[in-house]
């Protein structure tokens, strides 16, 4: 018998079999707020599958094994097919089946996108690359309205729970999902800039049918059954709707003229295919006016990202779970980390920075709910960029500190299957997609710039918003006040674009804290996040309640 060389101790046991849902004080409290005596039985079940060992290694292999681009069959004809590993479906058709994608604009009751939400985010903590599809389908099904031959083909499709990978006539199938193009190599964030022509050529059961000639730079999801594309009329840009397969009356159908160029080399999202494609006179049916195709992609732009925030929530608890559990069972210097007193200060940081991420990605996504409601849409013009541009913002910092609470664990792919490495890369994608940082910034500004509707304006709803918490802190009055006389005063200039998003964002997280999370959590939060601005993690001062934080925040 050899001698023993390396007898394993000290290392943490992986984070897996627990309930995603069952351990989230955070989401279930925010929930308890917007969705008082809802039943939990349906996402505790969910908790359950999304943090088992099973779904974990379908999250593993869908990213290592990443998508493949065939062009061509073997004889030379064009295919364009994505070929994906069969846990990449296994993913697809968990989130499908639970409704992540449209089931919201079926069920139509009040707190149903609340409900997709929570399942959304929590789904982000096992894999969230493959919820590319599933968002774009959530944010292009209402703007099928535009077209009521398409809607009334495509929607029950859309809204099916079940998921047929299948490229296959629409009638065959039983159901399906949409992408978006916008972004052209010439412009993204300024999609007037797009050169996609659109070319009129003649009217059908679908409406008026398009000749689309051009390219688009990022077509993600590729082997979706149909998209939202923006392309240039003689009015102007045009929102048009552009099948994989062609409706000619058979099962199989013809492919449309999209040829995929290649797909992306990315850093991150390994499981999800993007490609480039190129139009060739391709057929699309128009979505709504001539000339309407930015007003059209904006309000898509606030579903999307509405997920971008949400999806970077769930990511924060999916980091701040591992470290948790980890720094529970690790020991050095003689004590577990989770009892050495600065790391409890970065841990309970952490946390706090995850519960509000969730808080604020959870209250726009109560003013998406309430789209008849004038007070929330001006909440949802308010709460779209801020929730995008700061959750998203403090979400790639935070990777980085929670894998450092790894230590030399958290950098190597192989350690908890590489999930922290993933959730890393993974971070900045939903800071650039859908609107980067600036572009929030910018849009936030606009909307609080306009003043005086007949409704009221996004000024007046933000103070009637942060007036329910009024009185509860010194420091968060402060805060709010100083805040609110600078949007009186016009709202500063483009160069302060971004700290006036900060700012929004620390007032209105602050209230919700105080609305639906406990005492120590809110003023752990005022007294860091408020007198001075956020911090490098692992900063908040003397007194603060890290046992009970850390405590609130462990994932079992
Ligand atoms: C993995 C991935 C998948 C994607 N999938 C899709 C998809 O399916 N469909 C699709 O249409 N697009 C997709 N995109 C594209 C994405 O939406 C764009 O990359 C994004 O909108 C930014 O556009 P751009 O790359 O052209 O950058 P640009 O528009 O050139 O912006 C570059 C930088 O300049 C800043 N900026 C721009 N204008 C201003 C201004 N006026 N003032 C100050 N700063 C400004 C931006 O904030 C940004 O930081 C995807 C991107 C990625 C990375």
């Amino acid at each position: 018998m050899g001698a023993a060389t390396h007898d394993v101790t000290n290392q943490a046991t992986p984070l897996v079999d627990y309930n995603v849902y069952g351990g989230d004080r955070a989401l279930r409290d925010a929930l308890a707020h917007h969705l008082p005596g809802a039943d939990e039985t349906g996402r505790l079940a969910l908790g359950a599958l999304l943090g088992s060992e099973a779904m974990q290694t379908h999250a593993r292999l869908a990213n290592v094994h990443k998508p493949s681009l065939h062009t061509h069959d073997r004889f030379g004809h064009r295919v364009d097919t994505v070929e994906f590993h069969p846990s990449y479906h296994a993913l697809m058709s968990a989130a499908v089946g639970h409704g992540l994608h449209a089931t919201p604009w079926a069920a139509r009751g009040a707190g149903a996108h609340i409900e997709r939400v929570a399942n959304f985010l929590m789904f982000t903590e096992l894999e969230p690359s493959i919820l590319c599809p599933i968002s774009m389908t959530y944010a292009v099904t209402p703007a099928l309205r535009g077209n009521a031959g398409v809607f009334n083909d495509w929607f029950a499709k859309l809204a099916s729970t079940q998921y047929d990978p299948r490229l296959a006539s629409i009638a065959s199938k039983t159901g399906a999902t949409m992408g978006m193009g916008m972004t052209e190599k010439q412009g993204g964030s300024d999609v007037r800039a797009n050169t996609t022509r659109a070319e009129h050529d003649g009217d059908d059961a679908w409406g008026a049918r398009y000749r689309l000639i051009g390219h688009k730079w990022f077509f993600s999801a590729p082997m979706c059954d149909a998209f939202l594309v923006l392309a240039q009329t003689a009015a102007g840009l045009t929102c048009f709707f552009l099948p994989r397969v062609l409706p000619d009356g058979t099962a199989n159908g013809r492919l449309n003229a999209i040829a995929i160029q290649r797909l992306k080399d990315k850093l991150g999202n390994q499981a999800n295919a993007s490609s480039e494609v190129e139009f060739n006179e391709a057929l699309a049916w128009r979505v709504g006016e001539e000339g309407r195709g930015v007003a059209q992609i904006l309000e898509m732009g606030t579903l999307t990202r509405l997920d971008c925030a949400l999806g970077t929530a769930g990511l924060m608890r999916g980091a701040v779970s591992i470290a948790l559990h980890h720094a529970s069972q690790r020991r050095a210097f003689g004590k577990l980390l989770a009892e050495q007193p600065l790391m409890k200060n970065v841990l309970a940081d952490l946390a706090l920075e995850s519960e509000a991420a969730t808080a604020l990605a959870l209250r726009l996504a109560r003013a998406v709910d309430r789209q008849d409601d004038p007070f929330e849409t001006q909440m949802r013009r308010v709460l779209t960029p801020v929730a995008k541009f700061w959750v998203c913002k403090r979400g790639s910092a935070l990777a980085q500190e929670a894998m450092e609470c790894l230590g030399g664990n958290g950098y190597v792919e192989e350690h908890g299957e590489g999930v922290m490495a993933r959730i890393y890369r993974e971070m900045p994608l939903n800071s650039i997609w859908e609107g980067a940082g600036n572009i929030m910034a910018l849009d936030l500004m606009r909307a609080l710039k306009k003043r005086g509707g007949t409704s009221g304006d996004a000024v007046q709803a933000l103070d009637t918003e942060l007036a329910t918490t009024r009185g509860a802190n010194v420091q968060l009055d402060s805060f709010a006040d100083a805040l609110l006389v600078r949007l009186n005063d016009g709202a500063g200039e483009e160069t302060d674009a971004r700290r006036l998003a900060q700012d929004v964002a620390l007032a209105v997280q602050a209230s919700l804290l105080r609305r639906h999370s406990t005492d120590f959590m809110f003023d752990a939060f005022c007294r860091s996040r408020l007198a001075n601005g956020p911090q490098v993690y692992g900063t908040l001062p003397t007194g603060t309640a890290f046992d009970a934080i850390i405590q609130r925040a462990m994932p079992h």
